[in-house]
């Protein structure tokens, strides 16, 4: 195992460009969160420093880019069409999305990380053309099969000038999930505004920065998720490339998070008054100011500590507890409380990509969730807490066995 070494030069806001050194979490050296490694890769295993900053002067917290995109997302092994979740969301917001903006044969959309295919391929039953941009060249070669049109690629001006060169702009450019994931945010965001028609709309959809304070939602924060996102903090970036936020919804998805409308200054659009509010939600939580981070370092640490006495309490008693979905969150929650196979045996994900490798810095090994039902573990612990209500339904039948569920964030919490 080798440590990255940190070198030393300050950060600047990749938003703004504003020096930028408030810390609002500090969670030490951690290899990268999706990472996944084969037995044979850990000797080569590398830390990088985590730390989240929050940016003064626009307002967006950060952590420093440590490593290339190309580096994380080229063989991305997360397949969105493994959580029935994701697909239900995806269908509402195709439907949503057509109804409200008249969207049909003469439409186009566009959706920049567009993964498996999950998403746009309601639009394409709905017989509204499409193009998705996914930079994994395994996820995206899974969309064409299904018969979504992808291009694997990176999206920034330059892929949004070669859409529009090829296709011609968007009606609707959907980018749910993956703002917080670019390292050069404003190249994103500027192909947005060159991407989408004068009278098109961008959805946006990030976890919500008040959410993860409020609820101490920490282990959202890894190095593949270099921003979060208030909606001030959005405001900011469309607005230095053109693009006014006209509509938000506050949704249940990943612990709460916002999708954003935006259009084109040019178009004039109405603003609704969900805008003000949550604007003025956000100033009620003190995110305009350092202040609104105060005791967060702390309440992270009562949630590390609160783990780690269950899990030794269980060890203690001869209780066995397999943990369940091998997520990047479940990684950052792991690594920073230093759990390894000493505390937890094993992690069970749905993904067969994923099974037979082992989570980075834990070395839990993956297996399929067959297992649970052969091994009948005491406790099954739910790493993505944000689908806890969609696993404990897929694994009722551990209630046979007096099998038990836990969750570790916000609190430690068996049930
Ligand atoms: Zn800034």
């Amino acid at each position: 195992m080798t440590f990255a070494a940190a070198d030393g030069r300050s950060q600047v806001c990749r938003s703004c460009g504003a020096p930028v050194d408030h810390v609002v979490l500090d969670l030490g050296r951690q290899p990268l969160s999706n990472a996944y490694l084969r037995p044979d890769q850990v000797e080569d295993e590398r830390l990088y420093p985590l730390c989240a900053r929050l940016c003064t002067t626009c307002l967006l917290v950060q952590v420093e880019d440590v490593v290339a995109p190309q580096e994380i997302f080229e063989d991305y092994a997360y397949f969105s069409s493994y959580s029935d979740t994701w697909v239900e969301h995806a269908r509402r917001f195709s439907e949503a999305m057509r109804d409200r903006f008249g969207l049909g044969p003469h439409s186009f959309v566009v959706e920049i990380a567009s993964n498996d295919g999950y998403l746009l391929q309601h639009f394409v039953k709905a017989g509204v053309p499409v193009l998705g941009v996914e930079p994994a060249r395994n996820v995206a070669a899974v969309a064409v099969e299904h018969g979504v049109p992808t291009w694997s690629r990176f999206f920034g001006r330059d892929t949004a000038a070669a859409v529009v060169a090829e296709h011609r702009r968007a009606d609707l450019v959907v980018a749910n999930n993956v703002v917080a994931h670019v390292p050069d945010l404003n190249d994103l965001v500027a192909g947005f505004a060159d991407l989408v028609a004068p009278d098109g709309v961008v959805s946006i959809e990030v976890p919500h920065l008040l959410r993860l304070v409020v609820e101490t939602q920490f282990d959202t924060i890894y190095h593949e998720h270099y921003s979060s996102f208030s909606l001030l903090a959005m405001e900011h970036v469309l607005e230095r490339n053109g693009l006014v936020v006209f509509d938000v919804d506050e949704l249940p998805t990943h612990g709460g998070s916002l999708r954003v409308l935006a259009a084109p200054r040019a178009a004039g659009r109405p603003v609704t008054g969900a805008v003000a509010a949550v604007r003025a939600a956000e100033r009620d939580g003190s995110l305009d100011r350092p202040g609104g981070f105060e005791g967060f370092q702390e309440r992270v640490r009562t949630c590390r500590d609160g783990l780690l006495a269950y899990l030794h309490d269980a060890r203690d008693r001869g209780r066995r507890v397999v943990a369940y979905g091998a997520a990047a969150k479940g990684n950052t929650l792991l690594n920073h409380a230093g759990v390894t196979t000493d505390l937890i045996d094993y992690v069970v994900d749905r993904n067969p990509h994923k099974q037979g490798l082992l989570l980075p810095g834990s070395h839990l090994p993956v297996h399929d969730p067959e297992r649970l039902r052969r091994d009948r573990p005491d406790v099954v612990l739910i790493l993505p807490w944000n689908l806890r209500r969609e696993i404990v339904g897929q694994l009722a039948d551990i209630r046979g066995w007096g099998g038990r569920f836990a969750v570790a964030v916000p609190v430690m919490e068996e049930f």
